[in-house]
């Protein structure tokens, strides 16, 4: 019993069995741009693994980083003409702010990244002491070639290593580096960039290293799940892999999980394509929950193109339930409660569970049944994917039929 999710690393739906205490690590922002769809997607999803991991009786620690200096808020910070932490606390506020508003659970540490560079340097200085870094020009990267895993948590041919790695933040034309898909630790600052001082010279840290570091320094040196978006496999996950693992001679995850990327009407959304659907403008408009309806329509794993439509069949959808909820009495909820919860433990399947509650509260206003619990155990089941249907609402989102 409990739950059966796709592990990357295994390539197959596996039961997941961590013990009472499950330590989560989801990689979390670059806090320079609001929140939009594909945040929203990726967050609801290990929101419904915390909920599930609760509901089956098990205690979950889930940690979310902060990445609060990388290329992304420097630059954008110095278009703003402020300062990259000032920038990052302003986004983070609002980041925060539309996370509740979708009634996604707090993550218990929200570690960042300029507070764990005393970590971060203890961590390189590991990986030099075991002969897999290598320094140029203020640079120290890490050496692939002496870690015979690398590539085997994706298990992606080298072209396609390349050719992600080139999309997402790595730099394989760097000629400094002795092999294309060696990566950056530590990095010599460009002027006006902060700067720590560090055996390695002065600079600041690499992208994966941060991971690694905040995910052991606050879970241990091998944690049940860590997941995040889809285009964290690689590099960023297998980087983190290889050099945690080539660290510590322990596995950095028992299980990977990753999210499919949210396009917008036919088109990947980007921000340098300028489509972003930023949640904070889409709850000015509608109800949060019909946000999180319309996000459970898709399994998690698939990826999906949002369109502007999706938020009002939700809102649809929304007000059935929530005035299913309110009836006197319908149909016995346990079958119901039944189905959502095998749902769930089927690999994340919210299409079937949302299925499910849709099928009670249908019942409900169809006026068949007699049980008295039937809006208290479709609130419970409804419950189970996030969804607060007792809560106080504005009457202007609720129809009377
Ligand atoms: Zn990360």
């Amino acid at each position: 019993m409990g739950m059966n999710l796709y592990d990357t690393a295994r390539g197959e739906v596996v039961p997941f069995q961590p013990g009472p205490k499950v330590s989560m690590y989801v990689c979390g922002i670059t806090p320079y741009d609001a929140t939009h769809l594909g945040h929203a997607f990726t967050y609801l999803t290990f929101d419904l693994v915390v909920r599930r991991l609760e509901d089956l009786g098990h205690e979950v620690r889930m940690v979310r980083n902060v990445t609060d200096v990388d290329d992304s808020i420097l630059a954008k910070a110095r278009d703003l003409g402020i300062d990259y932490q000032d920038l990052a606390a302003r986004e983070m506020e609002l980041f925060h702010a539309d996370l509740a508003a979708l009634d996604l659970r707090p993550a218990s540490a929200e570690p960042t990244a300029t507070g764990s560079v005393d970590g971060i340097l203890d961590l390189i200085g590991r990986l030099e002491a075991g002969g897999h870094t290598y320094a140029v020009e203020g640079n120290t990267y890490f050496d692939v070639s002496t870690w015979d895993g690398f590539g085997s948590m994706t298990g992606l041919d080298e072209a396609t290593m390349l050719a992600y790695a080139a999309d997402r933040g790595g730099h394989p034309d760097d000629p400094r580096q002795r092999n294309p898909l060696d990566f950056v630790l530590w990095q010599a600052s460009a002027e006006g960039e902060p700067s720590w001082d560090s055996p390695f010279g002065p600079g600041r840290p690499g992208w994966h290293i941060e991971c690694s570091t905040m995910a052991m320094a606050e879970l241990g040196e091998t944690i049940d799940l860590h997941g995040g978006g889809d285009d964290l496999t690689f590099p960023h996950h297998e980087c983190e892999a290889a050099q945690s693992e080539a660290a510590t001679g322990v596995p950095l995850a028992r299980h990977w999980m990753h999210v499919g990327m949210v396009a917008y009407e036919g088109t990947k959304m980007s921000k340098s394509l300028g489509n972003l659907v930023f949640v904070r403008n889409l709850r000015r408009m509608h109800d949060p929950r019909a946000i999180r309806l319309a996000l459970m329509a898709h399994h998690y794993r698939a990826g999906f193109e949002w369109f502007d439509y999706d938020i009002d069949e939700a809102v649809t959808r929304l007000d059935r339930l929530v005035g299913a909820a309110r009836r006197p009495k319908g149909p016995n909820p346990a079958p119901t409660l039944a189905a959502v919860r095998a749902a769930l433990d089927d690999d994340l399947d919210t299409v079937t569970a949302r299925d499910a509650i849709d099928l009670l509260a249908g019942g409900i206003l169809a006026g068949s049944g007699e049980d008295p619990t039937a809006a208290s155990g479709l609130a419970s089941a409804a419950a189970l994917l996030g969804l607060r249907l007792d809560a106080t609402i504005p009457e202007s989102w609720v129809r009377t039929t």
